[in-house]
């Protein structure tokens, strides 16, 4: 079958290949699931893979099948799978579990190993394939209902993880009623902790730095949010009229923000993190005033990577809640389909130079 891999380290070098297909056989105890792919979503993880930036080949190999994001259909299941049967829709998680504590209890999402298994992106072949096999615990079932947004599922597992872990963290103050929201960046993650934050029931919003109306923009105006941009005012200027927050979602990928958002995160609040910024930038910050702010408001900052099934589980719920309230919006951010593995070059490019693409994803079949 055809995969769609790159040479680790190696700089541009994504190709198609001809790889082995799996069998249910290939899991032990028969607990092995065959999955055919439908489609695939890639973000700026695959291109820094492929700009040979980390990704590392399973053991003994020499290539890494890429392809984080996947969505596909059941197509045969091992004698002792009863979870899942021929024809159920699903997503995969990323992530595999390590040695640590976390990861023997199902949470390897919070591993403290240094190495970290994770399918299409670190020593696991990933799914921009024809079929892949695994176990049902790392199996999510989709409804059919939500088939047609399926593939945001991966991405909308990790904001959950990062909402979650801050509504968890905040049990610290036996009672909490956030109000407001800030997300910083309205790309996919924006989009989409805005969208889980906003089913939540606060008011958010959303920072990004192109100026308005565009489209996304007008998306989040759909689903009740504010869009503000910070070539008009610095999120500082804007938090005055809009804060104080109580929840910050930071989704930039623009690390000197996370001291700005310190700075300005409210009383009681929680800060999350979640942009992976590979660089070396240093930047001069406010230390006393971000230190007396975070001392005498009893403020969190949070730091969030991955998801395990859990997150998943909830990114169903809230998935088939925005569905149900916000009828088509979802589909909406499934922006740029390429048709077929072996366009893969056009997957590339669409995914470096459209700058406003939402979603660029593979429909495999
Ligand atoms: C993926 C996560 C993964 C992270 C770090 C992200 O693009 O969506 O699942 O843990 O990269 O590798
Ligand atoms: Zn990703």
């Amino acid at each position: 079958m055809k995969a769609v891999a790159i040479i680790p380290r190696k700089p541009d070098s994504i190709h198609l290949r001809e790889v082995p297909k799996p069998s249910v056989g290939d899991v032990e105890g028969g607990r092995g699931v065959l999955v055919k792919v439908l489609q695939v979503g890639v973000d700026g993880t695959d291109k820094e893979i492929n700009a040979g930036d980390y990704g590392d080949a399973p053991p003994g190999e020499e290539y890494l099948v890429i392809g984080h994001e996947s969505f596909g259909v059941v197509e045969e299941v091992g004698p002792a799978v009863t979870e899942l049967a021929p024809g159920d829709f699903v997503v995969a998680t990323v992530r595999r579990p390590g040695n640590s504590i976390y990861d023997r209890i199902g949470t390897y999402d919070m591993t403290t190993d240094d190495v970290y298994y994770e399918r299409g992106i670190n020593l696991r072949h990933g799914f921009l394939t024809e079929h892949y096999v695994d176990e049902p615990e790392y199996l999510v079932k989709v409804p059919p209902g939500l088939k047609h947004v399926g593939v945001l599922l991966e991405p909308t597992s990790v904001i959950e993880k990062g909402i979650a872990q801050a509504y968890e963290i905040q049990r610290r103050l036996r009672v909490w009623h956030p109000t407001r929201a800030a997300v910083l960046g309205a790309g996919t993650v924006g989009l989409l902790a805005t969208l889980a934050l906003r089913l939540r029931g606060l008011t958010v919003c959303t920072f990004g730095r192109t100026k308005p109306p565009y489209r996304n923009s007008e998306l989040l105006k759909e689903i009740g949010g504010c869009y503000h941009s910070t070539s008009d005012a610095s999120f500082t200027e804007a938090s005055r009229e809009h804060g104080p927050f109580d929840i910050i979602f930071e989704a930039t990928g623009f690390s000197p923000l996370v001291f700005e958002a310190m700075n300005i995160l409210g009383k009681n609040g929680v800060l999350i993190l979640s942009s992976v910024t590979g660089g070396d930038r240093t930047v001069e910050v406010p230390a006393d005033k971000i230190n007396l702010g975070f001392v005498l408001g009893n403020k969190v900052v949070v730091g969030t990577v991955n998801a395990n099934r859990e997150y998943f589980e909830t990114g169903v719920r809230d998935l088939s809640q925005a569905e149900l309230t916000w009828p088509g919006w979802l589909p909406k951010l499934l922006t740029h389909p390429v048709k077929g593995l072996n366009r893969y070059a056009e997957m590339m490019r669409l995914l470096t130079e459209v700058k406003d693409a939402i979603k660029v994803f593979v429909e495999v079949a």
